[in-house]
């Protein structure tokens, strides 16, 4: 029998990312029959028409321009000065409602999430996300010691389901005497869904009701693709709601550079906070710098900087927001020619608003994405279905994608 060295807590730990295997056979085919032929629907970023992934000229051109000592000296682990302020900025443009808040830097939204997860949530306790959701949670929480719990983020008529998020925050909270809620909207990863106004204040009653039950609830909002979901000020709207919230029930923020600033690679983002009561951010400040520095330390001191020059100069930020709209614009197009087509093939894809994907429900997704293959179309097999990437497939190639892939649920 051979011994295995890792600790008992780590038996079964593997990743099983499917979208980076789905990548993987993108590769393949792409050597195999040549990119023009291959319809890549797997990938979770902004690609140009002929497949690349794109970067905004403005982010490019100040990251040229950079000191070589921004790429190699330490910062600060709760970020670079004028980082708080910048990443504070970007989250709320004008919609900042009236309370304290703190942000503290992190290795891109994935960082915060994790902030998020160790500092408000205990171990041991279930934190509540949509079952629709990006699959990173899952290990997000099971990393430490947390176990994911699922609301159906849809009712028959596929709107918000507000009855089974209530259910499910209920249920939750007869357990434990805190809850963290994962909402990632505006532009939801995998549906491309956004609450509505309304549904933002079925979501704040529900979490009211059990804040004056005495419970601690906190709501991480993830707005990984907010700057792909509309106009600025429209999109970030919900955020004014968050005034005059108890001082047990907190508002935290994911914030990412990857997709708003195309630097995913570059690993930057923040975790944000919002709160009525002084005392509730000073802790966040001390708890969650105290996390950054035991999880990595210090983050991408060229991303920090990028962020926060463009936030301190108004050209500069026209000039982002300009490119910004030209790709929220493209995706739309994009966006456009799948779902008309979808509607005419009668392919059930969930409702979409804006982002980087639209799913379809389906019971085997592996069998269609298999399917597909024959195609050369290239999706992600998710749990409860299929992705596809609208983000990263050029308006030429997104004609006759929906009904290919009709064609493929009805053989599978
Ligand atoms: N949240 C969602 C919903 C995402 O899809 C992603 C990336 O795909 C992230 C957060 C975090 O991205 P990053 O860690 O690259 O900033």
């Amino acid at each position: 029998m051979s011994t295995l060295m890792a600790a008992s807590n780590r038996e079964g730990k593997k990743l099983n990312d499917v979208i980076f295997q789905a990548g993987a056979a993108v590769r393949q085919a792409i050597a195999q029959h040549g990119s023009d032929a291959v319809v890549n629907g797997t990938l979770g970023s902004f690609a140009l028409d002929d497949g690349s992934v794109a970067c905004l000229p403005v982010v490019e051109k100040l990251f040229h321009a950079l000191p070589m000592n921004e790429f190699v000296c330490y910062a600060p682990p709760v970020g670079l000065p004028g980082y708080k302020d910048a990443v504070i900025h970007a989250i709320f443009a004008d919609q900042q409602p009236d309370a304290f808040i703190d942000a503290v830097a992190s290795a891109g939204g994935t960082g915060a999430v994790h902030m998020a997860i160790a500092n408000y949530s205990e171990p041991g306790d279930a934190v509540l996300t949509s079952d629709w959701r990006w699959d990173a949670y899952g290990a997000l929480c099971s990393e430490i010691g947390r176990n994911l719990q699922t609301f159906s983020l849809f009712d028959g008529q596929r709107h918000f389901n507000v009855p089974h998020f209530q259910a499910m925050v209920n249920a939750v909270c007869r357990m434990q005497d805190s809850l963290l809620i994962i909402l990632n909207t505006p532009a939801h990863n995998p549906t491309g869904f956004s609450l509505s106004s309304d549904e933002w204040d079925a979501v704040i009653d529900v979490t009211l009701a059990q804040a004056r039950k005495g419970k601690k609830m906190t709501i991480l909002v993830d707005i990984a693709y907010i700057d792909y979901a509309g106009e600025k000020n429209d999109v970030r709207s919900f955020m004014k709601k968050f005034t005059g919230l108890p001082d047990n029930v907190l508002i935290l923020f994911a914030f990412s550079m990857s997709k708003g600033y195309t630097l995913y690679g570059q690993r930057a983002g923040a975790l944000a906070a919002l709160s009525c009561s002084k005392g509730v951010i000073e802790e966040f400040h001390h708890v969650v710098t105290y996390s950054a520095r035991a999880a990595w330390s210090n983050v991408n001191r060229g991303a920090m900087t990028i962020l926060t020059m463009i936030q301190n100069d108004k050209a500069l930020q026209q000039e982002l927001e300009r490119e910004q709209r030209t790709v929220f614009e493209t995706i739309r197009k994009r966006s456009g020619i799948f779902i008309k087509e979808a509607s005419e093939c009668q392919l059930p894809a969930l409702p979409y608003q804006s982002g980087f994907f639209i799913s379809i429900p389906a019971h085997d997704s592996a069998a269609v994405c298999n399917h597909l293959h024959e195609d050369l179309i290239f999706a992600g097999p998710l749990a409860m279905g299929v992705r596809f990437a609208v983000c990263s497939v050029s308006a030429d190639k997104m004609t006759g994608v929906a009904a290919k892939i009709k064609k493929a649920f009805d053989v599978v």
